[in-house]
């Protein structure tokens, strides 16, 4: 099995990892309720 070489950096793996955080303002109002939800998602009510 591949095995990497070198241990990643902790500057290296949060460089990666700089593009994954969520964006907490990403809402959009919702057409059902008007309500502010998360994009592409069903609300539960
Ligand atoms: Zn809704």
């Amino acid at each position: 099995m591949a095995v990497p070489k070198k241990k990643t950096s902790k500057s290296k793996k949060n460089m990666r990892r700089s593009h994954l955080a969520l964006d907490t303002n990403a809402c959009v109002e919702c057409p059902n309720c008007g309500e502010l939800v998360r994009p592409h998602h069903v609300c539960e009510a």
